[in-house]
């Protein structure tokens, strides 16, 4: 599909508003049913039936729509932050007696809620050095069910191989979770190598305006469904319509603002090479 489709126009549905180019923020909690049998319909399928917003919302739904295909993704959820949606991401997929293999040096708060949260349930987790795919295998365990990769990692930028992560998991049975915010869809599509969900923190270069904080997680339509009736309705860490509307409005110039960012790095790393001040430089 076509980038700026996807970022313009996907998912809107001007007609039934008024050919209004900034989507309406549908900022309710309910919604109405003209029958009790359409409504009863609708509770049966909470997933795809616009019943109340902590399940599903037409403006969430929208910015859905867009992240879902940014990442080649069957479908994917929207959260009231990166750190939600990872949590989601691991708690969906994990539980008592498990174990993670994570890639050294992820973000702060993934790397609390596998070291610090989540033995308290009964779930430990093994970190490695991501950069060589053998010391993810040597890792594994028999009861590891994830692996979880942030590839470039946070502050040290490392990189780890995808698909060969990926392949070894899948040998194994095992889930993989990538967190793209630093890449973004348009410079990596984890699910393209094998991987099986995709987070972001959206608070990032999604929306790329400093003024939401948010998080998506994109995956299979039977992933999605799973993460919807466990972690996403129960701990209801959901993003407001307001937040989506934010984001939707972001996304519109996301192809243009990676474009700058890829053009203006050289110059930036230039500059901070040759600082005094300055002893190290990590990028990817
Ligand atoms: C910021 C960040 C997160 C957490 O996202 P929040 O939106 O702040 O909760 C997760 N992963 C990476 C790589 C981040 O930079």
């Amino acid at each position: 599909m076509d980038l700026s489709y996807i970022l313009n126009h996907l998912g809107e549905e001007r007609g039934t508003y008024h050919g209004a180019v900034a989507p309406p923020i549908v900022q309710s909690s309910i919604f109405a049913f003209p029958s009790v049998a359409e409504m009863r319909r609708g509770f049966a399928d909470e997933f795809a039936e616009h019943m109340y917003t902590r399940g599903n919302n037409p403006t969430v739904a929208i910015l859905r729509k867009k992240v879902a295909a940014l990442e080649g993704a069957e479908d994917c959820l929207a959260f009231s932050s990166g750190a939600a949606a990872m949590s989601a991401a691991v708690f969906a997929s994990v539980r008592a007696g498990d174990h993670v293999v994570c890639v050294a040096r992820p973000y702060s708060w993934t790397r609390s809620l596998l070291r610090d949260l989540l033995p308290g349930f009964g779930v430990s987790t093994g970190f490695v050095d991501g950069t060589d795919v053998a010391n993810f295998e040597d890792a594994l365990k028999p009861e590891t069910r994830l692996i979880v990769l942030e590839s470039p990692n946070s502050m040290t930028f490392e990189q780890q191989d995808l698909s060969a992560v990926a392949r070894l998991a899948r040998s194994r049975g095992i889930r993989t979770i990538c967190d793209n915010s630093f890449a973004t869809p348009l410079n990596q599509s984890p699910i393209s190598h094998g991987i099986d969900l995709v987070v972001h923190s959206a608070t990032k270069y999604l929306n790329g305006h400093s003024d939401v904080v948010a998080g998506m997680l994109c995956g299979s339509d039977a992933i999605m469904r799973e993460v919807f009736k466990g972690p996403y309705m129960t701990f209801g860490a959901i993003l407001s319509p307001h937040d989506a509307w934010l984001l939707i409005r972001g996304l519109r110039t996301l192809a243009v603002r990676m474009e700058r960012v890829a053009s203006t790095t050289a110059r930036v790393l230039a500059f901070v090479e040759a600082h005094p001040a300055i002893r190290a430089v990590f990028h990817p």
